[in-house]
């Protein structure tokens, strides 16, 4: 493999870069690479997000795995906007909860958000996933954003996914994102469309990554 065919992707999130991996892999002349493989503080990249905004945390990660390793680095910022919290937890979506003994950032987050829905019918539970996707390389910066119409459940369902995935219903689906599966949250999720947004940002500014 050539070096320059490398995308670090700035992340400690295992399911972010299972589904990374998923989604390039239907580019072959890009290998994608966890930071860890590169740097030693890798797990605090994560504090250069600091920001209110999305765009500005993707690029502050991509910049700050970037600087630590000097090949492409890619970093995303997502989170779930509900129309019924005026956009809530948004931003905000990882560190949305406190969890209690015993009970996982994700559990919490989603015990959370179904309380704050209470009483809220069906047709008013409407919300997004949107994902920021930075690529930093040699002193440019690319910024693209996908994101994924749908509904927020009444309860959990399916073991799939990550995060929202159990309460997600996409927008022309009766399941859940975390019931759907992989295969399928890969060809229509915020992250997938960020993904395809890049590669024809790559495309159309003709920059290299892989040596032809
Ligand atoms: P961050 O981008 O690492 O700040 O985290 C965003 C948070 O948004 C995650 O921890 C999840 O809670 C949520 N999130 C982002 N993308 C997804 C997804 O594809 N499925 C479910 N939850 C997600």
């Amino acid at each position: 493999m050539r070096n320059s065919n490398i995308l670090v992707v700035a992340s400690t999130n295992r399911h972010k870069f299972e589904e990374f991996q998923l989604l390039f892999s239907r580019y072959p002349d890009i290998q994608i690479a966890p930071a860890q493989e590169f740097l030693r503080n890798a797990e605090k990249l994560g504090l250069v997000e600091t920001s209110e905004h999305y765009k500005e945390n993707a690029i502050a990660k991509a910049r700050a795995c970037n600087h630590g390793c000097h090949y492409p680095s890619i970093a995303d910022d997502s989170g779930i906007e509900v129309d019924a919290l005026n956009g809530r937890p948004g931003v905000r979506s990882h560190r949305y909860s406190t969890p209690k003994l015993g009970e996982t950032q994700d559990q919490a987050n989603i015990k959370k958000l179904l309380e704050e829905l209470k009483g809220v019918p069906a047709e008013k539970r409407t919300a997004r996933f949107v994902c920021h996707l930075a690529l930093v390389m040699e002193g440019k910066t690319l910024h693209v954003v996908g994101t994924l119409d749908g509904t927020i459940a009444m309860e959990p369902s399916g073991i799939q996914g990550f995060g929202y995935d159990p309460i997600f219903i996409p927008q022309g689906q009766s399941k859940t994102l975390a019931e759907i599966g992989n295969e399928m949250k890969n060809k229509i999720s915020h992250r997938a469309i960020a993904v395809m947004n890049l590669m024809d940002e790559i495309k159309s500014q003709e920059l290299i990554l892989a040596k032809p």
